[in-house]
């Protein structure tokens, strides 16, 4: 019986990493002290798998910046523009993770990704047609002969020629299949360099297998890897898949010559059925993707034994590795470093470090011949059994009460639209922005003040009424029609209403990363979310009584606020979306009835949680958030207005459920994604009235007027008069308040000259 892991984090404990390679960046720390720092990282986490017992550690899962970018490098694909900046190797990696702007030249960087279903974004590889793939460095061959030295044998891990090349971006007139063959050639040479070192196991990550293929897919995907494994040598390959199941090929993997497949049964909804129904080769190994690399709760022993005993039926129990579902990459290091967590919490938790314990654990469980008298089974049954007596609940009760009149607002669309023109006799072409204004230094420093004690909560909330104060009376100099109050007492969207509602607990420092230096820290839904009292109305009902134009309540919607958490794993997701949406719909009626006549509820990250395959949209996704979304806002009375946003992605492929989402305006973030969603609303017939961003908050540049009459009379020509907002295309908290004062004065200008425009 084994075990392994398919990668760790390696930002560090403490985020070493970032405050290096940043220090790095910033000239305060030179190149050597720089790869000291990193090889000392990755050996005390060498050391730290090696002593957990663990049987196949992984090495190259080290990475500055990104492991697509470590790809692309050691594969050269570096497109021409950085070549000719002539840094040396480090600094050309680092230009295209985060652009150059100096005396060698400028370029911008290359485009960044969501990683499949996950919060951690890659770089785009760029294929130009003078792209040759070769090997271009030895780091993997480096890091393993740096292990081995140190004592700890490892298992290289890579991404996998298909996905790599399914990932890239192809930037002139060669496609895929131009490079099928150099990347063959590519890897065959890692493969036999690994070899003459005495490597045992490669790993090979083809997430890709998860998602949605066509028979030419496959067909590649099966070209590659029969050249591959020809010459593999001694060398084992481990075909390793995650984030779901490999439905689309399972048969054509299984019959290729791998010595291992690493399958994912987590989230793989059907890699129980498909060995069940297929079988699993005589010779291979499987790598048993048991416990949540995603989550961090910790891993309810008793169902994951019952896989491993299905398992079992198929292959031998000593060609069984346990292992994680994905790299541990998604989850903070360890619970140690939480302090402010009580044990009775503490318990039921398992960060990366916290499972390699359970790795050991499990491995040991699952070779005992009766292990229902195991101690260490025995307390993981109880542990998750006391959890159950404790989460009895109300809310449950109101959910299974909903009926079908919960999820829908009534008047319909069309006559509220009617109802709220007379209502508001807002101008053509209204003009808002999306919630926050710049958050100052001073902002922030009254909030961290305030965390401190250092002002009372009396205090605080007064130096915010004096920001929402100057806010109002700037939005009415510039002439905005319809006011926020700035959103100032807010440092993240989603954190804020965690810490203001019940079942939400909050780590010191659960980081993970989220792309190249940045980390962030999700919320952990612990228990059932209610509302305990009023949240924003304090402030927005000051707002609102500062001025005669409606200002905008603002709100996060529960679909995002369960998105950037962990969920619970006890309950679905479902559940999970519709506690939180009672718990803001709560606060959507306190708003209204405390004369707030428009509501935002954001929805910033509507699409990161939806599922990798098409098949299960809506059965698994869709058919829960979209009403999850409505049943917050379904009482509301026809006059008033409900707003929604949502950015970060693209949402063409959605247009029709997120009109179904019922609000009466939208305003989306596309002055980058070239308008395009304009055509996508046109081909759907949206009928949710729209404020697609007019320019982007994202870069300091301040909009012309000219420039701005122009975005807003092509958006004219696609989208109906009556039903088009004016707007930024997404928050201003990041931006200076000089630039943003500038760019909303010439944004109203353009409004009102095209108004003009259009009367003549
Ligand atoms: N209302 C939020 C803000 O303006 C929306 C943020 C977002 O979309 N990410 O900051
Ligand atoms: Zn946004």
């Amino acid at each position: 019986m084994k075990n392994s892991i398919i990668g760790y984090p390696r930002i560090g404990k403490h985020r070493e990493l970032k405050f290096s390679v940043e220090s790095y960046f910033k000239g305060t720390m030179p190149v050597e002290r720089l790869l000291e720092d990193a090889g000392a990282l990755r050996r005390k986490q060498w050391k730290l798998i090696k002593d957990s017992g663990l049987d196949f550690i992984p090495s190259n899962d080290f990475s500055f910046y990104d492991g697509m970018l470590d790809t692309a490098n050691l594969l050269n694909v570096i497109p021409e523009c950085y070549k000719k900046l002539n840094l040396g190797n480090l600094d050309t990696y680092f230009a295209m993770a985060r652009g150059y702007q100096g005396e060698k030249g400028d370029v911008k960087a290359l485009p960044m990704k969501k990683w499949f279903n996950t919060n951690y974004h890659y770089i785009v590889p760029a294929m130009e047609d003078s792209t040759q793939i070769k090997l271009n460095h030895d780091k993997i061959f480096q890091y393993y002969s740096e292990a081995l030295e140190y004592g700890v044998k490892t298992k290289p891990v890579i991404i996998g020629p298909f996905t790599f090349l399914k990932l890239a971006e192809y930037k002139g007139r060669k496609t895929l299949n131009d490079y099928i063959n150099p990347a063959i050639d590519a890897y065959r040479d890692i493969f036999t360099k690994l070899n003459e070192l005495g490597t045992e196991w490669i790993q090979v990550d083809e997430p890709i297998l998860v998602t949605d293929l066509t028979p030419d897919d496959i067909a590649i995907f099966h070209a590659i890897y029969t050249e591959l494994l020809k010459e593999k040598g001694n060398l084992k390959v481990v075909l390793q898949t995650y984030f779901g199941d490999v439905r689309d090929c399972y048969s054509e993997i299984a019959a290729l010559g791998f010595d291992g497949i690493g399958l994912d049964f987590v989230e793989g909804k059907k890699s129980l059925s498909l060995i069940r129904e297929v079988g699993f080769p005589k010779e291979m190994i499987l790598f048993a993707g048991i416990i949540n690399g995603k989550n961090i709760w910790r891993n309810e022993y008793r169902k994951s034994l019952v896989i491993l005993n299905e398992l079992s039926h198929y292959v031998e129990k000593n060609r069984i590795v346990i292992g994680t579902s994905c790299s541990l990459l998604h989850v903070p290091y360890t619970i140690n470093n939480e302090k402010d967590l009580s044990e009775k919490e503490k318990i039921y938790f398992a960060f990366a470090e916290e499972k390699l314990t359970e790795l050991a654990e499990l491995k040991e469980i699952f070779a005992e011949e009766d292990y229902t008298n195991s101690s260490t089974y025995r307390n993981n049954v109880s542990l998750f059994s006391e959890r159950a007596k404790d989460m009895h609940s109300e809310v449950t009760q109101k959910i299974e009460s909903l009926s079908e009149r919960d999820l829908t607002r009534l008047p319909v669309f069309r006559e509220r639209a009617g109802i709220q023109k007379d209502f508001f006799k807002l101008p053509q072409l209204p003009t808002t922005t999306i919630g926050s204004f710049p958050q100052t230094d001073e902002i922030k420093s009254n909030r961290a003040m305030f965390k401190k004690g250092q002002l009372t909560p009396g205090q605080y909330t007064e130096k915010i009424k004096e920001k929402i104060k100057e806010c109002i009376g700037l939005q009415e100099k510039i002439g905005l029609d319809v006011l926020v109050h700035g959103e100032f007492e807010r440092n993240d969207m989603v954190e804020y209403f965690g810490e203001n509602l019940d079942g939400c607990l909050f780590t010191q420092n659960g980081w993970v990363q989220s792309y190249g230096t940045r980390c962030v820290k999700p919320p952990i839904l612990w228990g059932d979310i209610k509302r305990t009292e009023p949240i924003t109305i304090e402030y927005l009902k000051f707002a609102q009584s500062l001025t005669d134009k409606p200002v905008k309540g603002m709100l996060t919607g529960p679909v995002t606020i369960l998105n950037w958490s962990f969920p619970r794993e006890d309950i679905s997701l479902r559940e999970a979306a519709f506690q939180i949406a009672l718990a803001i719909k709560e606060e959507v009626q306190d708003l209204e009835s405390n004369g707030i006549r428009i509501i935002q509820i954001d929805e910033a990250a509507l699409k990161e949680k939806l599922p990798i395959r098409k098949a299960d949209w809506h059965s698994e996704y869709l058919d829960w958030a979209i009403p999850a979304f409505r049943l917050v806002h379904s009482g509301v009375k026809a006059t008033t207005q409900i707003h929604t946003h949502m950015c970060y992605s693209e949402f063409e492929e959605i247009i029709k459920e997120i009109d179904s989402m019922d609000a009466d305006v939208i305003s989306f973030e596309a002055s980058r994604s070239n308008l395009l969603i304009i055509d996508a609303l046109n081909e759907n017939n949206f009928r949710t009235a729209v404020g697609p961003g007019v320019y982007d908050i994202h870069s300091p540049r301040i909009p012309s007027e000219d420039e701005l009459i122009q975005v807003i009379q092509v958006m004219l020509e696609k989208i109906d008069i009556e039903k088009l907002w004016i707007n930024p295309d997404c928050g201003l908290k990041t931006r200076g308040i000089e630039e943003t004062t500038a760019s909303l004065v010439n944004m109203v200008k353009a409004t009102r000259k095209v108004r003009q425009l259009l009367n003549q």
